[in-house]
């Protein structure tokens, strides 16, 4: 028996409601599969932790994270504590100190899923944007100055280091190789942005060289943006900085189906820390306490920490059991225009992974 440590923080808003069928999947996982055991700890750090004891997490929580094998995470954030302490708080200092320096997100449309863009199919819509997950846009370097007068100003300042950028492009490099894809698309602003985004596209090109059978593509963000409107069907694997991996990764959600469904890996390649498995998504206020929101992203999410751990055909066989529900059991929850609870589908998807595995 292989047993594995979980730590869970399911967070606030429909954070717990996502991630109670997240975990239900995860035991059904174990049952079929005979030969693994999910030990899960969870961790009650959230908003309402933070009005309590003023702080997101205990002082020694990265002490207790750091013990187990991989961290699952629901969402954070309530209109009651401002979004950059629950981010800089928790969900920030999980990446940095675990090194999590890839955030990989897949945009894929599942099958028995139509795509908004109205002529792209399953064939046009399968591709993984890499994102740097540790500096970058998000550096905590900066100030304000002058607050309550007329000359007020706040800097931010972006950070790109060597070490940084040429990890995570070679991570992305890596991954186009041994997943057999031929293009390697890098996101840039190096006309606008003059310091930080020609450094970047340098080393692009550096590492480019080790991978003469991967076409390389430097693409401005703007234009990149549109194109993932107009050509999905040209990408295979996008790197891209922390900011701009962002923005592109919940656009790239809305092209297969929007935020409900998206997953994602805060992944320390090296595995010599924990690593993190969460949906893109919120902690969506506006839908939390309904029992509507949709499962999917975390239990997609659950999939790719399986992948993660070795375990590839058991997170195949659930990533099959979702297609199977919306493609054959036609199971809808409400942001995909129809009536199941976050319980109804969690439930269905556990039924097909049973039928498919058990
Ligand atoms: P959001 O992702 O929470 O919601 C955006 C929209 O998508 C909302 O209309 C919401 O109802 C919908 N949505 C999101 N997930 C859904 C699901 N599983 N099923 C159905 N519909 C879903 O983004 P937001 O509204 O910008 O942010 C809300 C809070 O979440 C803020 O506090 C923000 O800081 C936080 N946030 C946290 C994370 C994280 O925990 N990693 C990520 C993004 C935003
Ligand atoms: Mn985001």
């Amino acid at each position: 028996m292989k047993h594995y440590a979980v730590a869970v923080i399911a967070g606030d808003g429909i954070g717990p409601e996502v991630m109670e069928e997240g975990l239900a999947l995860l035991q059904a996982a174990a049952e079929i599969h005979g030969g693994l055991a999910f030990e899960t700890s969870t961790f009650p750090w959230n908003c309402r932790y933070y009005q309590e004891h003023g702080r997101m997490m205990p002082e020694d929580g990265l002490t207790t994270l750091r013990q187990f094998d991989v961290i699952l995470l629901g969402a954070i954030g309530d209109p009651s504590v401002p979004d950059h302490i629950s981010v800089w708080e928790l969900i920030l200092p999980i990446r940095r100190a675990f090194q999590q320096y890839v955030n990989l997100r897949p945009i894929k449309l599942l099958r028995g899923l139509e795509s908004p863009l109205r002529c792209k199919g399953h064939a046009d819509l399968d591709f993984v944007v890499v994102r740097e997950n540790t500096e970058g846009e998000y550096s905590n370097m900066g100030g304000r100055l002058h607050e309550g007068t007329p000359y007020e100003l706040a800097v931010q300042n972006n950070v790109f280091t060597r070490y940084g950028v040429e990890r995570i492009v070679r991570y992305a490099y890596r991954l186009a190789k041994e997943t057999g894809k031929r293009r390697l698309t890098a996101a840039t602003k190096s006309n606008g942005i003059n310091h930080s985004m020609p450094f970047w596209d340098e080393i692009v090109k550096e590492v480019s060289l080790e991978y003469p059978e991967i076409e390389t593509r430097l693409t401005h963000i703007d234009a990149l943006s549109a194109y993932f409107v107009s050509c999905p069907e040209t990408f295979d694997v996008v790197v891209a900085s922390n900011l701009f991996g962002d923005i592109l990764t919940d656009l790239g959600a809305a092209l297969v189906g929007g935020l409900g469904l998206a997953p994602s890996g805060n992944i320390n390649p090296e595995k010599n820390y924990p690593s993190m498995f969460e949906p893109i998504h919120g902690s969506a206020p506006d839908i939390a306490g309904t029992g509507t929101a949709n499962p999917i992203a975390t239990i997609w999410s659950v999939s790719m920490m399986l992948d993660h751990l070795g375990e590839r055909e058991l997170g195949r066989l659930v990533l099959d059991s979702i297609e199977d529900v919306l493609a054959e059991r036609r199971v809808r929850t409400p942001d995909l225009g129809g009536t199941a609870t976050t319980r109804e589908m969690g439930q269905a998807i556990r039924e097909q992974l049973y039928r498919r595995g058990g």
